[in-house]
């Protein structure tokens, strides 16, 4: 048995906000210099030219990549054998953000959604604990924009639409995200699960991807991301070959009756750490 001190994931989940909020990913900067290499269409080079120079200067001055710095997702997979000790995880994330986006200068943006009235140091944060046959502790940070998750859908298809109505969602979906959501995208799909289990599992599907995990389902992921990019939309929504820079698939069972697609869009400002941490 390994016993966590809930406190010592806490300070890493403010190291990493505060990381992810103002230096991009070297897989995002590779991604985004991989689609200049084979971008042809001026409009569409100039902005993947800005994405990057936005990224260098972020970094130079340690200002956020984008103003919108997101609202803070967590998942905790704990491995045979660990339990936490400590005060409750929710909390010691409450107060890991709390700190990270008042010492950063992070805009806070989580608010009541009827009121609108902001809680002023942009918790809650959503936190996600799972039990994984994996060995050790591995925790993932992303800091997701409204702009992209408010583009992100679920549809519960009838069973015989199959693999076309799961391409119809998925392009339907990034024709209405557009320019609003910042494109190119990181695309994170699940096919199967239930109502409830189905976000979740497009969720992982995007950390994954901006873990750089081996992907799952290759063929079929690669055929629907060559679908995407087929689609014109392009950097910034002026055209182009790039409309997303990546795209995973879980495929999972589902209900006889039911086929879910969740479709979790995040744009080019791809926020995202995983790590192990000590034992
Ligand atoms: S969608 Fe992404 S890049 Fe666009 S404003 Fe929101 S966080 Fe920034």
């Amino acid at each position: 048995m390994w016993k966590v001190s809930t406190e010592q994931i806490g300070v890493r989940v403010r190291e990493l906000a505060l990381d992810i909020a103002i230096n991009l990913s070297s897989l995002v900067e590779n991604d985004l210099k991989a689609a200049l290499a084979v971008e042809v269409f001026p409009p569409a080079r100039r902005i993947l030219e800005q994405i990057l120079e936005n990224a260098r200067l972020a970094a130079a001055t340690h200002l956020p990549l984008c103003q919108d710095t997101g609202l803070i997702q967590i998942l905790l997979e704990l491995g045979p054998g660990i339990y936490l000790s400590g005060p409750a995880l929710s909390k010691v994330v409450e107060v890991a953000v709390r700190s990270a986006y008042a010492d950063g200068f992070l805009r806070k943006s989580a608010c009541q959604p009827l009121s609108r009235e902001n809680s002023g140091d942009n918790t809650p944060a959503s936190v996600e604990v799972v039990y994984s046959e994996n060995e050790g502790l591995r925790l993932t940070v992303l800091a997701k924009g409204g702009g992209c998750d408010n583009t992100s859908r679920l549809m519960m298809l009838k069973p015989s639409e199959g693999w076309a109505g799961v391409r119809r969602v998925v392009l339907t979906a990034v024709a209405e995200a557009g320019p609003g959501a910042c494109p190119p995208f990181y695309l994170g799909i699940a096919v199967g699960g239930t109502f409830e289990s189905a976000p979740r599992l497009a969720k992982w599907a995007l950390m994954d991807l901006g873990a750089g995990e081996t992907p799952e389902e290759p063929g079929l992921a690669a055929e629907l991301l060559e679908a995407v990019n087929a689609t014109g939309l392009g950097p910034a929504g002026f055209g182009g070959r790039t409309t997303a820079l990546g795209l995973a698939l879980k495929i999972y069972p589902a209900h006889i009756a039911s086929l879910p697609v969740a479709v979790n869009i995040n744009c080019h400002s791809f926020r995202l750490r995983r790590e192990k941490l000590a034992l």
